[in-house]
């Protein structure tokens, strides 16, 4: 598990640098959503503190305990919000990547402000134009973040996407690279395990990997 986060690190170093950018510039969230425990400590032993999750529940379940042991770790939904779980999402999570419709904005705005807490938030761009895939589409870009920022004071940190699995992911993450620089944000949430360092080429400044570094997930 360790050795493949060093080489995980390590590729995003050597992307980085033939980009003429900092390594620094890049971060690594570990994916560590169907692992447990037994995998997630040789990550955190090795020294990593970043981690990303797709369901309130399941980390709700892990980490907790993993958090009491170290308590600087940083956690990252990178997966589908619902608004009934607004609340536990921002009691447990440091971020979230999945914005994308003004029910969520809104819910997590009133929990934030409840909590006292401020996440780091991503709004999510449907790049693809997917009927099944979450995300705003891009041309509702410009009214949701208008919503976000002028109406819900919200400092949105960047944009994520997914880009379709078929796909070269290239073009859609020069175009998210775009969206964000035509909306004044600088953070972009981009890159898997199969194609991080084409996502750390045009820009990424959060890497989402999960099988580089734990390994192949049971199926579900
Ligand atoms: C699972 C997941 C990842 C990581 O996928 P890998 O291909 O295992 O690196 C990244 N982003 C999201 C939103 C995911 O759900």
């Amino acid at each position: 598990m360790s050795g493949r986060l060093a080489e995980t690190q390590a590729r995003i170093a050597v992307a980085a640098k033939a980009a003429e950018r900092d390594p620094a510039e890049v971060h690594l969230i570990a994916v560590s959503k169907t692992f447990g425990a037994p995998q997630i400590l040789p990550v955190l032993q090795a020294g990593h503190r970043l981690f990303g999750e797709n369901r309130v529940q399941e980390a709700k379940a892990k980490w907790p305990e993993l958090k009491a042991q170290f308590p600087d770790i940083r956690l990252h939904l990178i997966g589908p919000l619902q608004s009934n779980k607004a609340k536990e999402a921002v009691e447990l999570f440091d971020a979230i990547h999945s914005i994308d419709r003004p029910k969520i904005a809104r819910a997590v705005a009133e929990e934030m402000r409840k909590q006292g807490k401020r996440l780091e938030l991503f709004l999510q761009v449907n790049t693809g134009e997917e009927p099944q895939k979450a995300g705003v589409a891009p041309r509702e870009l410009p009214a949701l973040l208008a919503l976000c920022r002028d109406e819900l004071g919200l400092e949105i940190a960047g944009l994520m996407c997914i880009p379709p699995l078929e796909e070269e992911p290239a073009l859609r993450f020069a175009f998210l690279t775009k969206l964000a620089a035509d909306n004044a944000l600088s953070g972009l949430s981009m890159g898997m395990s199969d194609d991080f360092e084409t996502a750390v080429a045009f820009g990424a400044t959060h890497v989402r990997v999960g099988s580089a570094i734990f390994g192949a997930r049971p199926k579900p």
